[in-house]
C-alpha cells in the first residue's frame, strides 16, 4: 500500500519484477511449451535448473530484501545468465519459445538494478543477445532489427524510470530533512511561529505558544478564540495586523502586550510576514518574541540611566569621562556650563585643547592652551598608567573663575577584562575651603594686632634665606629691633594704648624700609627685619629705623617717645638654623642696650664667644657650691701705723672641674645675673662668721679681730637678707661690729635710695659697713650722707698710682678728707708697694690691704699668722 511522501525505489520494482519474470518464464516453458522439452537435452536440462536457481533468488530478494543484496556484478551476472537461458531455451526448443519477449522483459527490468552507464552496457548486452539468437535461427535481418527497437526501448525506458525514481527518491528525502528540521527548529526555539490563512485561520504553531503564554494549540485553535491585547497596545496593533493583511509581500513588527493564561501580562514582540501570495506558504507568518524580560531590562536600564544622568547633573562637582584618547564621551551639567554649553552633545568626541579654546577669549586663549595641555597631558598619563590621580588642585584661569580654587581627583576606566579604556575626573570647587584653609595659615603666619608676619613665619623665612644663601650666595641680613622701657609704656598708659603704639611703629617701620624687606613681629616689642643688604646697608637702614621710631608719637592726644635698641647680623655659613642668625642678632640688641640703647650694633663674634662661655659658666656655677667647688680665702686688713692685723677680708674662690680657677671678676658677675648670688652669699656669710667665732676663741690677743664680706645688690634686695644675716649672727653668736659688710660704690649708686633704706635696716642690727672700690662709682654727695656706713674703702686703682700719678694722689687726698668731714674710716685695698704705703700714711690713711702684707690666703695660713702674733713691718 503506497501513502502520500512514500517512493517505490528501482530496487524494490527490480525485486518484484525479476521474480515475476523468472516464474512467468518457468510457468511458460512447462505450461505453454511441451515439458518433456525441459530435459530433452543436457543442454536444455541446464537452461532449466539455472531458471529454477534463478527462480529461487529472485523468491530469495523479495522475501528478504535487507538479507540477499545484490551488488552490480552480481546483476550483470545474473543478467548473462538469464540470456543464457533464454537463448539455450530459443535454440533447444526449436521455435516454440521466442526470445523476444522474454528479452524485452529482461532488458525493461534489469537497468532498474544498474546504475550509470553500467545500465546501457546492460541494455546493449541483451539486445545483441537477441541478435545472435536471431541470427542462429536464422531469422530474416528485418525480424531481427523488429525484435531489437523494443528491447532497446524497454531497456532505455526502464532506464529512464530508474532516474526518475532517483530524483524522486532524493526529492522525497530532502523534502522529510527540510520538514524534520524545521520541526526540530519549532520545537527548540522560544519564539512562537504562527501561520494562519487569510482569513485568520490557524494553519500551524509550534510548542513555544504555550511556554510564553500558557494556552495550548487546541486552546489557541478554537474558532472563537482571541489572544487579549493590552487596551493601551490593542489599536496600534491591529492596525499593524490590517496593514500586514491588506499589503501582499509586507512586513510588520509590533511591540504589545498580551494577557498570558495566568492572568499576567507578557510583553511580546510580533513580526508579521503577507506570505499569501507564496503558493506554498499562503499565509500570513508571525514569529513571536517574549521580550518582557528584555523591555524589564531596558526599563531597568533606562532608570538607572536617567538616576545617573541626574546624579551626575545634580552634582555641583564637574565631572566627565574621556576615552583612551582623551577624548570627552560623558560629561554632566556642572562641567558643560563650565564651557558654555547646556548639553553633552558638543562636548562629546572633542579635545581638551578643542573645548578649552573654543571657550577662551582673546586674552585667555594662551593660559587656555597650557590648562588644556595639562589636563590632556594628567589624562592620558592616567589612562596610561592605569593609576589614579587624586587631590590635584589648581586655580581657575577663566576671567569668571580666576580666584576659585579646584580640586580634581581622576581614576582610570576599566572594561570587563581589566583594560583601562578611559579616564573618570571628578573636579570639585573647593574655594571656599582653600580661602578658609589660606586665613588659617595667614592667622598661623601673622601676628593678629600688626598683622605683620609672626616668628613663625619669619623662621621659615630665614630658612629659605638660608637655602639660597647657600645655594646662590644671596646675602641676608637680620635686624633684630626690640623697643627700649616699652614694657613701662604699656605699665603706664595701659596695654590699648601700648597696641596703638604698636601699630604706629608699625606703620613707620613698613613705609620706611623697601618693599622687598621682610618685616615681622617676633614678640611684645621686638621687630626682626631680613633684607638682602650688606652690613652696611643693613646698618643704614638701622639708623633710618631708629630715627622713624624715636620720632614723638601722639596717641590718644599723649605724646610718648619710644626709642629702640637694633641688634644686627649678617648670614654667614656658620648659622645653620634660623634660631642661630636669631642668637646672634639677639646678641648685638642686648650690646646695643648695654651700650646705651637708641642706638644699633652689629654683631660681635668675640662678645658672642664671651656670652656662651659666660651661659656655659652659669649653668656649671649652679652644682658649684654642693659639689664643694667654691672656697673661701682670707687676705689680712693691717693697720699702717703699728703693722698689727686688724681683721680678714673674705674673698670667695672657685675651682671648676671644667674651667679650672675662675676670677670671682668673672664669676660673680654671672652668679648675680642669675641670682645664684643669693645661696652662695649666705654661705660665704656663714663660713666668715663660724671662721671669726673659731679664730676670736683659740687666739684671744685677737678679740677685736672683724671679718670682711663682700655681698652684692642682688643679696641686699632678696626680702630675707635682713633675717637671713640676723639668724647667722645669733647661730654663729659673734658680736654684730666684728662683721663688716662690703659693698661695692658702683652697686650702691645704682639705685641710692633703694640703698639707703636697705642699709639702715642693716645697721640696725650693729654691723660695721663698707664702700667698696671707692671712688670708681661716681657717688653724689648727698646721697653719701645718707649712706649708714663705717668705712670707705679706697679702690686699688688709685692706690696704684700712689706716688708716680698726681692726680691719684690727689683722688686719694679728696676720698680722705671726704671720710674725715663725715666722720668715716678709711683703708686702701690693693697696697703692693711701700712706697704706696708711706704715701698713704703721709696722706692720714692708716689702714691698708695687699700683696705687700700678704695676698688671700687659706684659713690654715691665716690661722699661722694669728698664732704667731706676728706684725707687719711698716717704717
Ligand atoms: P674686692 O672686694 O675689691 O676685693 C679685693 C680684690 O683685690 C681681690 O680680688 C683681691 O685678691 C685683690 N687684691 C688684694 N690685694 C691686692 C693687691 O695688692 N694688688 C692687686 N692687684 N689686687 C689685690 P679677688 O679675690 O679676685 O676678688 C675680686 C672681687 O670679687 C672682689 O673685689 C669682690 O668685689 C668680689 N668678691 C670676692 N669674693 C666675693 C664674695 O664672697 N661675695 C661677693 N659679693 N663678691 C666677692
Ligand atoms: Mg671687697
Ligand atoms: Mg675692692
Amino acid at each position: 500500500m503506497l501513502h502520500a511522501g512514500t517512493v517505490i525505489t528501482r530496487n524494490e520494482i527490480f525485486r518484484v519484477a525479476s521474480l515475476f519474470l523468472y516464474m512467468a518464464m518457468l510457468i511458460h516453458v512447462t505450461l505453454i511449451g511441451d515439458p518433456h522439452l525441459l530435459i530433452a537435452s543436457d543442454p536444455m536440462l541446464i537452461a532449466s535448473g539455472m531458471l529454477a536457481m534463478l527462480l529461487l533468488v529472485g523468491l530469495g530478494r523479495y522475501t528478504w530484501p535487507a538479507v540477499v543484496t545484490y551488488g552490480k556484478t552480481r546483476i550483470l551476472f545474473e543478467l548473462l545468465v538469464i540470456n543464457a537461458v533464454i537463448a539455450t531455451f530459443t535454440l533447444q526448443g526449436a521455435g516454440s519459445i521466442l526470445p523476444l519477449p522474454w528479452l524485452i522483459g529482461v532488458a525493461g527490468i534489469f537497468p532498474l538494478a544498474i546504475v550509470g552507464p553500467v545500465a546501457y552496457l546492460a541494455v546493449a548486452c541483451v539486445a545483441a543477445c537477441g541478435l545472435l539468437v536471431n541470427h542462429w535461427v536464422h531469422a530474416p535481418i528485418s525480424t531481427a532489427l523488429t525484435l531489437l527497437y523494443p528491447t532497446v526501448f524497454a531497456g532505455l525506458l526502464a532506464q529512464l524510470l530508474s532516474d526518475a525514481l532517483d530524483v524522486k527518491r532524493l526529492a522525497m528525502r530532502q523534502a522529510q530533512v527540510h520538514d524534520r528540521r524545521f520541526e526540530a527548529l519549532a520545537q527548540a526555539t522560544r519564539h512562537i511561529f504562527l501561520i494562519f490563512d487569510g482569513h485568520w485561520r490557524l494553519k500551524f504553531v509550534n510548542h513555544a505558544l504555550e511556554n510564553v503564554i500558557g494556552f495550548t494549540e487546541q486552546e489557541i485553535a478554537r474558532s472563537d478564540f482571541q489572544i487579549e491585547v493590552h487596551p493601551d497596545d490593542r489599536v496600534a496593533h491591529q492596525e499593524a495586523l490590517r496593514t500586514l493583511r491588506r499589503t501582499p509581500g509586507s512586513v510588520v513588527v509590533s511591540r504589545h502586550r498580551s494577557r498570558h493564561k495566568a492572568g499576567h501580562w507578557v510583553w511580546l514582540e510580533t513580526r508579521g510576514y503577507n506570505m499569501l501570495s507564496d503558493d506554498v506558504i499562503d499565509g500570513l507568518v508571525f514569529s513571536v518574541e517574549d521580550v518582557t524580560a528584555r523591555i524589564n531590562a531596558e526599563e531597568k536600564l533606562e532608570q538607572e540611566h536617567t538616576l545617573l544622568r541626574a546624579v551626575l547633573d545634580l552634582n555641583p562637582s564637574m565631572i566627565y569621562a574621556k576615552d583612551a584618547d582623551g577624548r570627552f564621551t560623558i560629561s554632566n551639567l556642572a562641567f558643560q556650563r563650565r564651557f558654555g554649553y547646556t548639553s553633552e552633545a558638543p562636548l562629546r568626541g572633542r579635545t581638551a585643547y578643542e573645548v578649552f579654546l573654543l571657550h577662551a577669549t582673546a586674552e585667555e586663549r594662551v593660559a587656555a592652551y597650557d590648562k588644556a595641555d595639562e589636563l590632556h597631558r594628567q589624562d592620558l598619563l592616567v589612562v596610561k598608567s592605569g593609576q589614579s590621580m587624586e587631590d590635584l588642585e589648581v586655580q581657575g584661569i577663566w576671567e569668571t573663575d580666576s580666584r576659585s580654587w579646584f580640586r580634581t581627583n581622576k581614576y582610570p576606566l576599566r572594561d570587563a577584562h581589566d583594560t583601562v579604556t578611559g579616564v573618570l575626573a571628578i573636579t570639585r570647587d573647593v574655594t571656599d575651603r582653600k580661602e578658609y584653609e589660606m586665613r588659617l595659615e595667614h592667622q598661623a603666619l601673622h601676628d593678629p594686632l600688626t598683622g605683620l608676619p609672626n616668628r613663625r613665619y619669619l623662621l621659615k623665612k630665614i630658612g629659605e634665606g638660608i637655602v639660597d644663601f647657600r645655594v646662590k650666595q644671596i646675602k641676608l641680613a637680620m635686624l633684630f629691633v626690640d623697643l627700649d622701657f616699652f614694657k613701662s609704656v604699656n605699665d603706664t598708659h595701659g596695654h590699648d594704648f601700648g597696641d596703638k603704639c604698636l601699630l604706629e611703629l608699625t606703620r613707620r617701620i613698613t613705609t620706611d624700609l623697601p618693599a622687598a624687606d621682610f618685616i615681622a613681629r617676633f614678640g611684645g616689642n621686638e621687630f626682626v627685619v631680613l633684607s638682602n643688604a650688606s652690613l652696611l646697608q643693613a646698618n643704614t637702614k638701622a639708623q633710618g629705623l631708629l630715627r622713624a621710631i624715636s620720632q614723638p608719637l601722639i596717641v590718644d592726644d599723649v605724646v610718648v617717645k619710644i626709642q629702640a635698641s637694633i641688634g644686627i647680623a649678617l648670614l654667614t655659613g656658620e648659622h645653620r638654623t634660623g634660631s642661630d642668625l636669631l642668637r646672634d642678632a639677639d646678641a648685638a640688641m642686648y650690646q646695643a642696650k648695654d651700650r646705651g640703647r637708641n642706638r644699633a650694633e652689629i654683631f660681635d663674634a668675640a662678645l658672642q664667644t664671651n656670652r656662651t662661655r659666660r651661659a656655659q659658666m652659669d649653668v656649671a656655677l649652679r652644682f658649684a657650691l654642693e659639689r664643694h667647688e667654691l672656697s673661701v680665702a682670707y687676705q689680712p686688713k693691717v693697720s699702717i701705723l703699728d703693722g698689727s692685723v686688724t681683721g680678714f677680708e673674705l674673698l670667695l674662690r672657685w675651682t671648676s672641674p671644667e674651667y679650672g680657677r675662675i676670677s670671682p671678676v668673672e664669676f660673680i658677675s654671672i652668679a648675680e645675673t642669675s641670682g645664684q648670688i643669693v645661696p652662695i652669699g649666705l654661705w660665704v656669710l656663714e663660713q666668715a662668721c663660724l671662721q671669726l667665732r673659731d679664730w676670736q676663741a683659740r687666739f684671744p690677743a685677737y678679740q677685736h679681730l672683724t671679718m670682711a664680706v663682700n655681698v652684692s645688690m642682688r643679696q641686699l634686695l632678696q626680702s630675707s637678707f635682713l633675717s637671713d644675716v640676723t639668724e647667722v649672727l645669733k647661730r654663729t653668736r659673734i658680736a654684730p661690729q666684728s662683721l663688716e659688710l662690703e659693698l661695692t660704690e658702683t652697686s650702691a649708686m645704682a639705685n641710692p635710695l633703694q640703698t639707703i633704706e636697705n642699709l639702715t635696716q642693716l645697721k640696725k642690727l650693729g654691723l660695721r659697713l663698707a664702700l667698696d672700690d671707692f671712688g670708681t662709682g661716681y657717688s653724689s654727695l648727698a646721697y653719701l650722707q645718707k649712706l649708714p656706713i663705717d668705712v670707705l674703702k679706697i679702690d686699688k686703682a688709685f692706690v696704684f698710682g700712689l706716688g708716680n700719678n698726681a692726680s691719684d694722689t690727689e683722688i686719694v687726698r679728696l676720698i680722705l678728707a671726704l671720710a674725715q668731714t663725715m666722720q668715716l674710716e678709711t683703708i686702701a685695698e690693693g697696697i703692693e708697694t711701700s712706697e704706696q704705703m708711706a704715701e698713704l700714711k703721709s696722706l692720714g690713711c692708716f689702714n691698708g690691704q695687699g700683696y705687700l702684707f700678704l695676698p688671700p690666703v687659706t684659713a690654715s695660713e691665716a690661722e699661722e699668722l694669728l698664732s704667731s702674733g706676728r706684725k707687719f713691718p711698716v717704717d
